[in-house]
């Protein structure tokens, strides 16, 4: 079993992003590019060529949404939430997949969850990161636990656990990296997102991960006593 608190320097978003950025975009780019040329030399047009340029500007779409969170504003709208509920919110979204997948997804939730002031949109693409990677290395059969837990009404810890195919301790030590995916359709953007949005809210995430049992995420976000949530609405 290995772990791996991740640290935040290797996250930090900067010119290597950047670097990632535009070399990722490129190579979509060029095959588009490549296959209008084609097309444009008089060849006949296969359809082969129109799904691929489809796929690849399907691929540049992608990587452009969850690229967008980061240029989101810093002081977002930040009202307290039940965290549980919007976690089941998240699952429902995603059961389909789980469903086609034959993937048992389980949530439990402490009773009388402090309420968490955030950014509720974020939180929910935080969430819907995790289950997704928990759903995407979950072979047929598995299942996905996810708990929400409270820690002294000081700290809410969710945990997000699967019985997948694991991560490696050198595959480990990259989580985060912009642009780093063992996805053929990955973009390797998600977990670096995600991170960026925790933080944000004061909270830190962890990987414990076993190669060929599964992988547990945990995330703590501190939470605001009562007291200092006076006067603010709850939606
Ligand atoms: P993406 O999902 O697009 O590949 P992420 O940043 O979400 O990008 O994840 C990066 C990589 O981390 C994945 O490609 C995968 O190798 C690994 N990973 C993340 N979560 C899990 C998990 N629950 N089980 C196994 N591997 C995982
Ligand atoms: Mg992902």
């Amino acid at each position: 079993t290995q772990d791996l608190l991740i640290n935040s320097e290797k996250l930090s978003v900067s010119g290597q992003l950047a670097a990632g950025i535009a070399h990722e975009i490129r190579n979509p780019l060029a095959a588009i590019k490549g296959f209008l040329q084609l097309m444009r030399s008089g060849q006949p047009t296969k359809q082969e060529y129109l799904q691929i340029i489809s796929e690849e500007m399907i691929r540049i779409e992608d990587i452009l949404s969850e690229l967008l969170v980061l240029a989101k504003p810093q002081i977002s709208k930040r009202v307290p939430k039940d965290i549980g509920q919007l976690i089941q919110q998240t699952v429902t979204l995603l059961s389909t997949q789980a469903i086609l997948n034959s993937i048992e997804v389980i949530v439990s939730t402490d009773d009388e969850l402090p309420l968490l002031v955030c950014d509720e949109n974020q939180i929910k693409q935080v969430m819907i990161n995790f289950i997704k990677n928990a759903l995407e290395a979950t072979a047929s059969g598995g299942t996905i636990e996810v708990s929400v837990r409270k820690l002294n009404y000081a700290a809410i810890e969710i945990e997000i656990r699967d019985t997948g195919c694991g991560i490696s301790k050198d595959r480990l030590a990259r989580l985060g990296e912009p642009f780093y995916t063992t996805k053929e359709k990955g973009t390797g953007l998600g977990l670096m997102v995600s991170r960026r949005i925790i933080e944000s809210h004061g909270g830190t995430f962890s990987v414990t991960s076993t190669v060929n049992v599964g992988t547990s995420v945990i995330l703590t976000f501190p939470i605001e006593r009562a007291d200092e949530r006076i006067g603010m609405p709850v939606h």
